[in-house]
């Protein structure tokens, strides 16, 4: 039996850090404090420096943390927000947890990420949001996405939860719109030891109110100023980030190097390959490639002992969930394509050069 390859290796990051990691676990067991604390708070200030923005609020996931901005931003029944065709369902979801009616727009056919050409067919009287995702750890093109929100007084949300330290024209992914969400969901590339997330906003008025959104609506203990949520980051989540967070960098780097390293042993087949524009430094959350065979090669990589993922297999449009809206096969193609032609190979700090070297080997012969 060949040793498998797992899709990704979250041990290898609690093996590289155990000695800080159990000293932060220690350090809050023995604090007695486990919920909104000085490791929230310190965590906070220090995740905003990284993403040069003035506010961050730590609070319980990703999904929250884009469904909490859009709450205090106003937005529910009646309103749309435009969001991607082509993403992980959890920017859909938040736009429906708030009553409002997520509006797809297709992708850009090499970026996988909004197409800002289509977007002002898409705005409506009622439009009150764009959400763009970056997604794969690349960031949208975020100009053309301003300028028109600018034009029209819409909010720019960034779906930031695959992003963390990518770089758009030298700034980073959280500082590109009005508010971002984050998620520290144990797999994306700064990820907590159980669910986490964060909203990143320069608008201090904004930052005061999902402050108290996430807190019951609360300010000062048993004082609610308006109906709010539980929803918050907790101290141990926050102390295991805070050890994770100075290594981020390096981390990513080391992703950029798989990234180049797949690139470079997969051009000779037929394989699509991630395409960068030269405006983007991306942190490559996922390593995704298109072919026509996606499943052959899928299968033929598990038995193989690699392990591939799908990101994502079904449209949210095509999703049970989203049937209401009655969007049907073909209503987004590209999107559709795309989906069923993706495949996503390991990547992550911890994949060895010998077990990267490998998958490159097997795709290749796979496909001659
Ligand atoms: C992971 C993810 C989310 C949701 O984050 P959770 O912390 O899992 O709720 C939202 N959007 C995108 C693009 C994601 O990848």
């Amino acid at each position: 039996m060949t040793e498998e390859i797992p899709f990704l290796g979250l041990k290898g990051t609690y093996q590289e850090l155990q000695d800080e990691l159990d000293a932060a676990y220690k350090r809050v067991m023995l604090s007695g404090w486990y919920i909104l604390g000085s490791e929230v708070e310190a965590f906070e200030k220090e995740f905003a420096a990284y993403c040069g923005v003035n506010h961050c609020i730590g609070v319980g996931n990703g999904l929250e943390a884009l469904s909490l901005i859009l709450h205090a931003y106003g937005i529910g029944k009646d309103d749309e927000v435009i969001v991607p065709a082509n993403t992980y369902i959890a920017s859909w979801l938040a736009v429906s947890h708030n009553g409002a009616t997520p509006v797809p727009v297709e992708p850009d056919e090499y970026t996988y990420n909004i197409n800002p050409s289509l977007l002002e067919r898409a705005i409506t009287p009622k439009t009150k949001a764009i959400m763009a995702v970056h997604l794969y750890g690349q960031t949208a093109d975020m100009d053309p996405i301003n300028a028109l929100a600018a034009k029209y007084h819409l909010k720019v949300i960034e779906d930031a939860a695959q992003a963390h330290g990518a770089l758009y024209k030298g700034r980073k992914a959280g500082s590109l719109g009005h508010a971002a969400g984050f998620s520290f969901y144990p797999g994306k590339n700064l990820g907590a030891f159980g669910d986490g997330g964060a909203v990143l906003t320069n608008d201090t008025h904004l930052a005061e109110l999902v402050r108290k959104l996430r807190n019951y609506g609360s300010g000062t203990k048993y004082y609610n100023d308006i109906i709010g949520f539980n929803s918050r980051l907790d101290e141990l989540q926050a102390a295991f980030l805070r050890v994770k967070l100075p290594r981020l960098d390096g981390w990513n780097e080391r992703r950029r190097k798989i990234a180049a390293l797949y690139q470079e042993g997969l051009r000779q087949t037929s394989l699509i390959q991630p395409i960068i524009p030269e405006w983007a430094v991306p942190v490559w959350h996922l390593y995704v490639v298109r072919s026509e065979n996606r499943d052959l090669l899928q299968h033929r990589l598990y038995e193989a002992g690699i392990h591939t993922m799908i990101h994502y297999p079904i449209p949210s449009h095509l999703q049970k969930a989203y049937s209401p809206m009655q969007l049907t096969q073909g209503a987004f193609p590209l999107t559709e394509t795309i989906q069923s032609e993706v495949l996503s190979l390991p990547i992550g700090p911890h994949l060895s050069p010998a077990d990267h070297a490998r998958i490159v080997k097997t795709v290749c012969e796979i496909l001659t």
